[in-house]
């Protein structure tokens, strides 16, 4: 890897970063903006590790910031989502192939969906990287690897039993997707789509228009139904510290 790299690691939420700040050598604290960077050593590689809070104003504010005041060469997002596509379940991965924001809606100025007077609905993630990645995400995912990191006991609670990696369109927006006439009219919409969030599709935008390779990963902590908020709870205190630090040392491999 090259040494001008520096790699921008982001997660909406504590839980979503801890693990990979644990892992972190020669590290300074900058504090900007109410948010606290983590600059440090990964192994081996520069990274700037920080978690933005949730949605997509405050996505934006932290990706800028990894952009202006670290110049960071490449950005990664972890963190967790909802599953809308029937074969997306609890414990899975989606890796982004693209990102919309499915809350902009400028018709019948603009198509709906398209970012007014940029002309852009999707936001296409770094292809070769991410494709890269689909594989040693399935390894991690591999059942008698994943209990070297968690208690099989842990992963029961969550029904999880063969775990799948998947590649393709994540969408993004303010809201917290609960009930089961949220995901049906977001799914009648988009069909296409996998998984939801509230930051990707924004730090997706930023990086877009600074021209930065992005990659955004998403571990499913929930339906995005009735059952959310629960399971959301009780996956991001257990399950998803692990997965981001053991994906993300993938990613710093890979890159
Ligand atoms: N419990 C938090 C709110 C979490 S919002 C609080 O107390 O404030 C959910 C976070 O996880 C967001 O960062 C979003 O990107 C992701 N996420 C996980 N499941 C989601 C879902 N069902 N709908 C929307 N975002 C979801």
């Amino acid at each position: 890897m090259s040494q001008s790299k520096v790699i921008g690691i982001l997660g909406a939420i504590p839980e979503e970063v801890n693990g990979i700040i644990h892992s972190l050598t020669n590290v300074t604290e900058v504090v900007i903006g109410g948010r606290k960077y983590y600059k440090g050593l990964l192994y081996g590689v520069n990274v700037v590790v920080v978690y933005s809070r949730i949605g997509k104003v405050a996505a934006s504010v932290t990706v800028s910031t990894l952009l202006l005041h670290f110049n960071v060469s490449n950005v990664v997002f972890v963190g967790v989502a909802g599953g809308i596509h029937a074969d997306v379940r609890v414990g899975d991965v989606v890796v982004a192939k693209d990102l919309i924001q499915y809350d902009m809606d400028a018709s019948p100025l603009r198509p709906k969906f398209e970012i007014p007077l940029l002309g852009q609905t999707y936001f296409h993630s770094e292809e070769a990287l991410s494709r890269k990645l689909l594989a040693s995400i399935e390894s991690f995912l591999a059942i008698d690897c994943l209990t070297k990191h968690i208690e099989p006991v842990e992963l029961r609670k969550f029904n999880i039993e063969a775990p799948r990696v998947h590649y393709g369109t994540i969408a993004s927006g303010d809201q917290f997707f609960s009930t089961n006439k949220q995901k049906q009219a977001l799914i009648d919409e988009l069909p296409n789509v996998l998984c939801v969030e509230m930051e990707g599709a924004a730090v997706a935008q930023v990086c877009y228009e600074f021209g930065v390779p992005f990659i955004v990963i998403r571990t499913i902590s929930d339906n995005a139904n009735q059952e959310a908020s629960f399971s959301f709870q009780s996956f991001v205190q257990i399950i998803s510290l692990v997965y981001g630090r053991e994906i993300v040392k993938e990613i710093v491999k890979s890159i």
